[in-house]
């Protein structure tokens, strides 16, 4: 921590980007980290490499949308890359901002990090990388602005489950507390988030959980959005975050799986060409003993033991839902 806190004081000319298809989490960190590094005067840029449009229940976050750029600046090389909540190269969406950086410090809290930086600061029991960031901003001397604050605050109340997963720890609660003794207004955040709903999201839901398959004697819930649902929902492709948590809350459900269909657009790793089916595999697991990561990891994928995703190129949905069975059935508690 001691050796980021340094290098980033030192920093005056710095990228910051997050993973793509980002969640509360990595939007809160790039908006904390980059006013922060604004207010220590250096020069911070902005880099989001997904065109996807952004969740709508983080598109009220103040910072977002004025600055992000969607491509790199075209000085990267004389930036200092920095990363927040990016398990992987890839995840940025752009792997040569790495190779192109001079130096690249990586900050997150995924145990499956591959420590792809210079300096990586990776604490994989933190609920959150904006729990981490909080630590090294009040390090740093920054003053938590109510902008950061919410920032903040919404990675964190986003990424603990708000508060109630096992990764919510003493720290995560004490974090919250001061961000909401400095002006945090958490009742608003919790509006934001969770209670601007669209409505074309709530059919989207309504569709999956009609057309859902429950496998593994009741243990595994699987649902499918396809591009028809899409369609028929009225919903645009921000729209699927958090549904697959639906599935998890199921009485006796111990894994969940999500998987939705991607537009076709720019050709995305593993696909051939632009028309083979593409889809994004949410998981989620009702408990620490059951590791969902080493499901996503065995399709190139990765993310945490109880949230986990990955791509699939080629696959039909009945196809993923077979190895989705196959690997869940060999982890379920058998009781
Ligand atoms: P999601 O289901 O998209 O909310 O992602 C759950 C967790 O898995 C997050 O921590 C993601 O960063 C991670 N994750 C999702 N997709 C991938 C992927 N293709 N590769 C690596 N990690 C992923
Ligand atoms: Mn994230
Ligand atoms: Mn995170």
């Amino acid at each position: 921590m001691d050796e980021v806190v340094d290098a980033l004081r030192a920093e005056k000319r710095v990228l910051i980007t997050c993973h793509v298809k980002p969640d509360g989490d990595a939007l809160g960190c790039l908006i904390a980290l980059h006013r922060a590094m604004q207010q220590l005067g250096a020069d911070s840029v902005m880099y989001l490499a997904d065109t996807e449009a952004i969740a709508p229940e983080f598109s009220w976050l103040g910072g977002l949308g004025e600055a992000i750029i969607g491509s790199p600046p075209d000085d990267a090389a004389a930036r200092t890359l920095v990363t927040v909540d990016c398990g992987s190269a890839e995840r940025i969406g752009n792997e040569v901002l790495v190779e192109k950086a001079p130096r690249t410090i990586n900050i997150d809290h995924h145990a499956d990090n591959t420590r792809f930086g210079d300096i990586n600061l990776v604490m994989g029991a933190s609920s959150s990388t904006a729990e981490i960031l909080y630590s090294i901003l009040n390090k740093l001397g920054v003053e938590i602005t109510t902008e950061i604050g919410e920032a903040l605050y919404t990675g964190i109340l986003v990424d603990s489950g708000r508060f109630q997963y096992s990764s919510a720890s003493a720290q995560t609660f004490r974090v919250a507390a001061e961000l909401i003794s400095g002006g945090v207004d958490h009742a608003a955040i919790f509006h934001h988030v969770y209670e601007t709903v669209p409505l074309a999201k709530t059919r989207l839901l309504c569709r999956l959980l009609t057309n859902m398959t429950i496998a593994c004697d009741g243990k595994l819930a699987i649902g499918v959005i396809g591009r028809n649902d899409f369609e028929l929902a009225g919903a645009g492709n921000g729209l699927t975050e958090g549904l697959v948590d639906n599935l998890r809350a199921i009485e006796g459900v111990q894994v969940a799986a999500l998987i939705y269909a991607r537009p076709a657009g720019a050709l995305e790793p593993g696909q051939k060409n632009r028309n083979e089916p593409l889809y994004r595999v949410s998981l989620r697991s009702s408990s620490e003993t059951l590791d969902v990561q080493r499901i996503a990891k065995a399709k190139s994928g990765g993310g945490h033991r109880q949230a986990a995703g990955f791509t699939a190129a080629g696959e039909t949905p009945e196809q993923i839902i077979a190895y989705l069975t196959e690997s869940v059935s060999g982890i379920i508690c058998q009781d």
